[in-house]
């Protein structure tokens, strides 16, 4: 609903100045196209999610081509991520079919005094109402204008209003316009998916505070989350923010790991550290390994490995420059030794890096425990497993932790998963922490910071989860019942 719709709206009670007319544009139209959305029968949202699908793969080719343009993340890897990113639509309708949002809880009446005594209740779920959406930088596709963040709001019923990022804003400009040509093709307001267009941080934070504005998504630096964050606890009524920051994602190497030699696990960790140019969410920053002959032989094919990777330009100037101070101070840091320096190679692409250090220096130095968004990595080198568990112990939450050699049943192993489940939202045994299937066990975030919202993923399709709110009806009329159920039988 719009202020100018109804005058007794929340927005009327909104104390800021009203400087960003295209915001409060914006949200007036995701607050219109709520009432509408949020109410339609669910087959409205899984024809739009499929839509949405189908209009992304037609236009394939000119997407990827102008992602590439603004982005340097080659067409190789852009199709696959537009390929998931519309894989991930129709899994969120394919979702909905199945009745993701329109689960309900019934509890019969049950005479006599309480507490065994009640009225019938039934649980049911309402969405949460226009979400701002944050798109990220470095999946121009799969995090932003059509990401997972949308399908998944979108899913729940919920309007969304895109900030796009400005490192693609052509590309988020025309993904857009091919979204508001599905809306119009399948009769529904084009407020459905509502649109900033490129917004300074003030304008960014603003609608973060708007009163019509129930939940945000946000991808992005720990800096950029937390002070958005904050203006939503900030706001006369705080409203959730589902953001997901930075990470560190640890890979403990056991000596079993290395049973075969050091060259293959070296040659495909060194991949994954370089992938898009280290620019992953997910990408492996701290590698633990023993402090023996072996290990030291897998860090120096770690290193090989490495140089011979060649990364791609980084996604924007800014975060070259972010990246050359994140590691340059990682490297300047005491106890730490550098395995593979900054280069005259450096030109476009920055050369990758390996940094070493030991478990009592890490420990004590939080600064070496930051995240160096970029191909770096840091070595920690361990003696023993009390060692690695006190590693694991010191590290914030991280999206993933990684166990290399952990597959038989022991104390020790126990021990570990259990450390680097405290830690992680994903604990993989074995394989390589980048990538993230979109499927329905998928969990993608973790405590503090890798997300402000840790019982929650913001990919997998329990993301649906976060914009819907349970709402208990008591003694309710069937029509009561079926109203939020969206002409789904379960
Ligand atoms: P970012 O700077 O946090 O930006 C994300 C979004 O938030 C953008 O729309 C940005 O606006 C906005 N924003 C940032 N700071 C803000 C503030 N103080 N107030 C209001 N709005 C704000 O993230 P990024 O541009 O994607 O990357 C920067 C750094 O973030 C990287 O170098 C890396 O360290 C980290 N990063 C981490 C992940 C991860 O998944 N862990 C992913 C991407 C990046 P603008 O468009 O105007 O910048």
């Amino acid at each position: 609903m719009s202020n100018a719709t109804y005058p007794n709206s929340p927005s009327q009670q909104h104390d800021a100045p009203r400087a960003f007319p295209a915001i409060d544009a914006a949200v007036a139209r995701a607050a219109d196209a709520q009432a509408h959305y949020g109410t339609a029968p669910h087959a409205t949202r899984s024809a739009l999610l499929r839509g949405l699908a189908a209009a992304l793969a037609a236009d394939a080719a000119a997407l990827v081509a102008l992602a590439n343009d603004e982005t340097s993340l080659g067409t190789t890897r852009l199709t696959g991520e537009l390929v998931r990113t519309a894989f991930q639509l129709r899994g969120f309708a394919e979702r909905v079919e199945a009745g993701a949002a329109a689960h309900t809880i019934d509890d019969a009446a049950v005479p006599g005094a309480p507490p065994a005594g009640r009225p019938r209740l039934t649980r049911v779920l309402a969405p949460l109402g226009p979400v701002a959406m944050f798109s990220a930088s470095n999946f121009p596709f799969a995090f932003s204008v059509l990401g997972g963040d949308t399908a998944s709001a979108l899913a729940a019923g919920c309007t969304v209003v895109v900030k796009p990022h400005s490192g693609h804003p052509q590309l988020s400009h025309r993904v857009h316009a091919l979204a508001e040509r599905v809306l119009r093709e399948q009769g529904l307001p084009e407020g459905v998916i509502a649109f900033v267009g490129q917004a300074t941080r003030d304008a960014a934070t603003y609608l973060v505070g708007h009163a019509d504005i129930s939940a945000v998504a946000f991808t992005g630096s720990y800096q950029g989350g937390v002070a958005l964050w904050r203006a939503a606890n900030a706001r006369p009524r705080p409203i959730p923010f589902y953001g997901e920051l930075g990470s560190i994602n640890p890979l403990v190497v056991l000596p079993a790991a290395l049973a075969d030699g050091v060259d293959a696990p070296a040659t495909a960790l060194a991949a994954s550290i370089a992938l898009g140019c280290g620019q992953f969410c997910t990408s492996p920053g701290l590698i633990v390994i023993r402090d023996d002959a072996e290990g030291e032989r897998f860090a120096a094919a770690l290193a090989q490995a490495l140089k011979a990777q060649k990364p791609h330009a980084m996604l924007t100037a800014a975060m070259r420059q972010g990246f050359e101070h994140a590691s340059a101070r990682i490297g300047a840091q005491p106890g730490i030794r550098t395995r593979l320096a900054p280069s005259s190679t450096d030109g476009e692409a920055p050369a990758p890096r390996l940094y070493e250090t030991d478990a009592a220096s890490l420990i004590a130095n939080p600064v070496l425990r930051e995240e160096m968004f970029g191909p770096a990595a840091l070595l920690v080198n361990v003696r023993d497993a009390d060692d690695t568990l006190a590693v694991l112990a010191a590290v914030e939450g991280s999206l993933t932790v990684t166990l290399w050699g952990a597959d038989t049943d022991t104390p020790e192993h126990r021990a570990l998963a259990a450390a680097a489940q405290r830690i992680a939202g994903r604990v993989l045994f074995g394989g390589l922490p980048t990538g993230v299937a979109v499927c329905d066990a998928q969990q993608h975030g973790g405590p503090w910071p890798a997300s402000t919202q840790p019982q929650t993923t913001s990919v997998g399709y329990t993301a649906i989860e976060r914009f819907l709110r349970p709402v208990a009806l008591q003694d309710a009329p069937q029509w009561a019942i079926a109203a939020n159920t969206g002409g789904i039988v379960s």
